[in-house]
């Protein structure tokens, strides 16, 4: 048994449950007085569960001086401090593959009602707009467009073979060139040139802060969109909607934001943007997939002292 585990979400209740039934559990969650828990109990922990949106903070791995393990309920691991962890000998997993389709539905998804202003046309349904004005202005087809993917990784490449059938054309940009057909740019700025629609897939963190910027957006145009499952950060948030608000960009369908749940009201007030709250893995049958795994790290490491889908 690892001795204490410290949870700071309940992943999925059922799951939480099985590591509660398994380990010594604390929902640092419900800890009213943070400070004493971990002053009492720091020593004791050996295991973290968070996910990507929590990660871990410096302040609490510093105050947990024997933890072993963390293990992460999503795929992004860019609120973990890898380097630290190595340094310290702190392994970490996540729970990579099994959100792959989900996410790469939830892209295909935003382009489809960016493009085809889904959002606006329930609106003319439900207004009577339909009624009362006839049919609503015309949208703009998908066939014949050129895809970029920023990012061609697991969840990129899942983009790019449902985006096909559609009649797009791929390119994508990232560190390495990768074994694929579709066309590579070493230049963020050249793919959005060639771009009509620019998704991205890449990792949130330090070195993808702010890629897609001013001048990315300028060289996407004034037909263009963007598709964000990525991470706010990857995006420089005010220009992307200043970029909106005067039309140097056509439209973006967004998942992630900077300062999540609490984002930049200015989004609300555009009809060029489709908004979802942070939920491309959100299905009950991803969520529970990626809980269990979860639950099956946690035991794989007490068992075998191994994790089965190890970052570090
Ligand atoms: P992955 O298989 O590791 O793919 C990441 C891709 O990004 C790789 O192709 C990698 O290129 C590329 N990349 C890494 N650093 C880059 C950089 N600095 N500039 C450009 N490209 C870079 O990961 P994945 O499973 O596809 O997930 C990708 C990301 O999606 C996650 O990190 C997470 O941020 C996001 N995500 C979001 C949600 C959501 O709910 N919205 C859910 C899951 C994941 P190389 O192969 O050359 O290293």
């Amino acid at each position: 048994m690892i001795r204490s585990v410290l949870a700071l979400l309940d992943i999925r209740p059922v799951h939480t449950r099985l590591i509660a039934e398994r380990h010594d559990l604390h929902r640092y969650d419900l800890i009213e007085d943070k400070q004493k828990f971990l002053d009492d109990m720091g020593d004791q922990i050996r295991a973290i569960v968070t996910s990507a949106r929590f990660g871990v903070p410096a302040d609490l791995m510093a105050q947990l001086p024997n933890l072993e393990v963390i293990t992460s309920f999503g795929v992004g691991h860019d609120l973990i401090d890898l380097e630290a962890c190595r340094a310290r000998g702190i392994r970490v997993s996540t729970t990579p593959d099994i959100l792959t389709d989900d996410v790469a539905d939830t892209a295909i998804m935003l382009m489809h009602a960016t493009l085809r202003q889904l959002l606006a046309g329930d609106d003319w349904v439900r207004s009577g707009k339909w009624a009362a004005k006839g049919p609503m202005a015309l949208a703009r087809t998908v066939r014949g467009r050129k895809l970029g993917i920023v990012g061609l990784g697991r969840i990129g490449q899942a983009i790019a073979s449902r985006a096909i059938p559609s009649g797009v054309e791929v390119g994508y940009f990232g560190r390495s060139k990768k074994a694929v057909d579709y066309k590579f740019f070493d230049d963020l700025v050249a793919l959005a040139e060639w771009s009509d629609i620019l998704v991205l897939a890449c990792p949130g963190g330090a070195a993808t802060k702010g890629i897609v910027n001013q001048a990315v957006l300028d060289a996407l145009g004034r037909a263009g969109i963007v598709i964000n499952i990525a991470r706010g950060s990857v995006i420089d948030e005010p220009a992307l909607i200043r970029a909106l608000q005067d039309g140097t960009i056509a439209g973006a369908g967004l998942d992630v934001f900077d300062n999540e749940p609490n984002i930049d009201p200015a989004f609300a007030q555009l009809d060029n943007v489709v908004l979802y709250p942070h939920l491309a893995s959100g299905t009950v049958e991803t969520r529970d997939a990626m809980a269990q795994l979860v639950v099956d790290n946690l035991d794989a490491w007490d068992e075998r002292g191994a994790l089965i889908t190890p970052i570090v």
